[in-house]
């Protein structure tokens, strides 16, 4: 059964704190009244999500264009979701930036 996300329709609804999500036969009809409160709400569609359609959050950055790495090894990175290649493998100098960019530089004292 999708989930359906009502918002109050031009009021505020303080005991659902501005959203509700309500679990729904996909051929019910929109709700008309919040559940919780009683005032009148309409249904916002476009975040209307599926419960058995869990999405990873790497599917989710995906969806949005980005590209998710996870990382293996020591300067071997496999694909998580998105475009791109399946896997990174980053050349010993590759490493030893990343590496290096991990630890602070230590900024030595200059006395003069
Ligand atoms: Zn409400």
């Amino acid at each position: 059964m999708p989930i359906y996300e009502y918002e109050p329709d031009g009021h505020d609804c303080l005991i659902c704190n501005g959203r509700t999500e309500v679990l729904q036969p996909i051929d019910a009809g929109a709700l008309q009244y919040c559940p919780t409160c009683g005032l009148e709400v309409r249904r916002v569609i476009s975040r209307a999500t599926f419960q058995l359609n869990k999405t990873s959050s790497a599917d989710k950055a995906s969806a949005k264009g980005f590209t998710t790495f996870k990382r293996v090894e020591k300067g071997k990175w496999e694909k998580v979701g998105g475009e791109g290649p399946d896997m990174i493998v980053g050349t010993p100098e590759d490493v030893a930036a990343v590496e290096a960019e991990k630890t602070p530089k230590k900024k030595p004292i200059d006395l003069g």
